[in-house]
């Protein structure tokens, strides 16, 4: 007999620097419905959650709601799993964003939230190539570079819900650029993450003694490498041996099966990025599986619809 008010839907929420999407999400992750709009950048801490819950009564007009399991939500961490938010975040105007309690307040459903990165790995553990492994980790490269895990069954958090911060782990003493973290320098999001590669060439350029007009923007210079222009290509190989390092140093701290690879820098240009990260991996260690994403730029949203499906 088939069995009827399953509750298989999920709102998804994404609360990116620029846009916010919202959606609802099968658990099969399709998304049935989606709304897209800027992200509210001025008012009070409770501006960014007043727009969310104006966004999910337009998804919600004319549909019904006796399917709906729960709100997800992924958003950028740091995150305060005490407080139910987002304690200023480094893209996003405000000092404090709450989630749980406004969102909790103005729907009847359970509110769920994680750092982009988490719902990364859970969109890929149950909507992407991680569907039929055990242990896998998710790699963004974008304007920051960042990880999830997902490994022996559940999704690591640590005592925050900030675990696998991968991006700020040193990857270089050559160079020792600045991290925009500001705690460091030598962290792999200070030389991969598309608004730091520039400032890595200027320094590569620069010890090479190369005279050259540096590019402006990531774009450019996977641009120019794409038409084999030789400097740009030199420089890939660089590019290569920190990214080779940074994959290599989470292959080592979780084993995983799987990699996935996602966030525009990588889906823009994956051949570049990953062949010539693939030459640094270090040779010792046990070799998992590394894929790009195939989920592309919806992965925080069906992460974040995955959320709602997640039972810890
Ligand atoms: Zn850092």
């Amino acid at each position: 007999m088939k069995k009827i008010n399953q509750k298989n839907l999920a709102i998804a929420v994404d609360i990116g620097a620029t846009n916010l999407r919202t959606a609802i999400v099968d658990d099969k992750g399709v998304i049935k419905k989606k709304i897209i709009a800027k992200t509210v950048r001025e008012g009070n801490s409770f501006a960014i959650s007043k727009q969310v819950i104006g966004e999910i009564n337009l998804l919600l007009k004319g549909e019904a709601k006796n399917n709906i399991r729960g709100i997800g939500v992924s958003i950028a961490g740091p995150l305060d799993y005490k407080r139910g938010g987002s304690i200023n975040p480094p893209n996003l105007n405000f000092k404090y964003i709450p989630i749980v309690g406004p969102l909790g307040k103005a729907f009847p459903f359970p509110v769920v939230f994680y750092n982009d990165c988490n719902v990364g790995v859970l969109a890929e553990k149950f909507f992407g190539d991680g569907k039929k492994v055990k242990n896998v980790v998710y790699i963004t490269i974008s304007t920051g570079v960042g990880g999830g895990v997902f490994m022996d069954g559940r999704l690591l958090l640590g005592k925050d819900g900030n675990a696998a911060e991968v991006g700020h782990i040193t990857v270089d003493t050559l160079y020792n650029l600045p991290c925009t973290c500001k705690y460091g320098s030598g962290h792999w999001e200070a030389y991969a993450s598309g608004r730091n590669i520039p400032k890595f060439f200027k320094a590569w350029a620069k010890k090479l003694n190369l005279d050259f007009r540096c590019p402006n923007s990531a774009k450019d210079i996977f641009d120019a490498a794409k038409v084999r222009n030789k400097i740009c290509l030199g420089f890939i190989e660089e590019l290569g041996k920190i990214n080779g390092r940074g994959i290599s140093n989470v292959i080592a701290a979780y084993d995983p099966e799987l990699i996935v690879l996602g966030g525009s820098v990588i889906l823009n240009n994956s051949q570049l990025i990953l062949k010539p990260a693939q030459k640094h991996i270090e040779k010792f260690l046990r070799q998992p599986k590394i894929k790009v994403s195939i989920l592309g730029e919806n992965t925080p949203l069906l992460g974040a619809a995955a959320s709602v499906f997640y039972k810890k």
